[in-house]
């Protein structure tokens, strides 16, 4: 059975925060006293360089109290987080934690020293390279913000740990697995990897800001801020995704890495393993929450030509807004298999090569301008 800390929490007010975060790892009977005298690494969503009200980040605020209870507990926090385009340091600066990382001497992880970390049982990928900074420290903070996903439906704690994997060799992963499924099943191995990789393992609490959430075309700059008020936290990242999942009103059933995580024993296997404490779920749940219109069933066969045709009829594809593009070609560099080209004269949006694309959906995680988004496939739209 996997406890899970549901709190209601109206925003990020320093002192309410730090209350209900303490009552969360209490919760979940996370001890406090697991800091003491340790190197804690504390992960973050930062994305990209997005302000902190835009719902994108793990909020400055939430960073903020979970680092100062780290520190009131005798441990040593360090951040570790590797955004997918911009710079670590743009990012610091852009969301604020730069003033807050400083104000208390917090130190930022190197990315560029990577290690190797196994998970033998894997399905697709057995070892992943993560940054140093996990293997040295003795307990891992996960900071996820809840927020919806084109490939993936929803990113939440399993997701988020995908960040300690730096820089470009993210987008290298999504290219040699192109299907939705596919690359689940690789954020499981990087999960799993997590769990029984470190040697001696790691304790890892799951500290999930849904105060705020995300809501729309996430995880970027195509999503809405849409206030969720909770606090989330528990030792399962499955059973803590779960709870979000349904308190946001989404169908967790739809989220393949719960669904396939659930089968693969790295922690609960059902929603009756999990125990909510704190609030009930159905207090919480909040209504209308949009989800992202998504990609629907992406590489569905192997054969090139009924390929093509079935990816024209059910699969969306990335479409740019001529009138919001800046030309940044933050897109063009993300993109796994160069499925993007600079704009011709007289067009202000790059082009894209839709037989090339893998439909991973990186460049809308990536644009900061909010102007891609999905278009469903012909017969989805004709469903619909
Ligand atoms: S164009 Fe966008 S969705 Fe297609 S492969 Fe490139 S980054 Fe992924
Ligand atoms: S679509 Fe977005 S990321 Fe790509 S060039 Fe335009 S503004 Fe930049």
């Amino acid at each position: 059975m996997a406890e899970v800390s549901l709190l209601r929490c109206g925003g990020y007010a320093p002192g309410e925060l730090k209350e209900r975060i303490i009552e969360g790892f209490e919760g979940c009977r996370f001890p406090l006293k697991s800091f003491h005298g340790t190197r804690v690494v504390l992960k973050p969503n930062l994305l990209s360089a997005a302000g902190p009200e835009s719902g994108i980040v793990t909020h400055p605020g939430f960073f903020r109290a979970a680092a100062e209870i780290v520190i009131d507990h005798g441990g040593r926090p360090v951040l570790a987080e590797s955004p997918a385009v911009a710079s670590l340091h743009h990012a610091l600066r852009t969301t604020g934690y730069d003033e807050i990382l400083k104000h208390l001497g917090i130190p930022v992880a190197d990315l560029s020293r990577v290690a190797r970390i196994s998970y033998p049982e894997a399905k697709r990928f057995k070892t992943f390279e993560i940054a140093h900074a996990f293997f040295d420290a003795e307990v891992i903070v996960n900071l996820p913000k809840f927020k919806t996903h084109g490939l993936t439906y929803v990113t939440a704690s399993v997701k988020n740990l995908f960040g300690a994997v730096p820089g470009m060799r993210k987008s290298q992963l999504h290219m040699k697995l192109p299907k939705r499924e596919e690359f689940c099943e690789a954020i499981l191995d990087l999960y799993g990897a997590f769990l029984k990789g470190f040697h001696p393992g790691k304790p890892l609490v799951h500290l999930m800001d849904a105060v705020v959430a995300l809501e729309g075309n996430g995880p970027g700059t195509g999503g809405r801020p849409r206030k969720m008020g909770a606090v989330i936290t528990g030792t399962d990242g499955l059973a803590v995704d779960w709870v979000a999942t349904c308190v946001s009103g989404l169908n967790p059933r739809l989220s393949p890495i719960l669904v396939l995580g659930f089968l693969r024993g790295l922690g609960v296997s059902s929603e009756q393993e999990i125990e909510v404490v704190g609030r009930q779920i159905e207090d919480m749940r909040i209504e209308g929450f949009v989800p992202a219109s998504g990609p629907g069933m992406t590489g569905i066969i192997g054969v090139p030509l009924i390929k093509t045709l079935l990816n024209k009829l059910f699969v969306g594809k990335p479409v740019a807004k001529e009138d919001r593009c800046s030309l940044c070609y933050q897109c063009m560099k993300i993109c796994p298999v160069q499925a993007i080209e600079k704009a011709p004269a007289g067009v202000n949006m790059p082009q894209f090569d839709y037989d090339a694309c893998i439909r991973c959906f990186c460049c809308l995680e990536v644009c900061p301008q909010d102007a891609l988004s999905i278009r469903r496939g012909m017969l989805q739209r004709f469903l619909r």
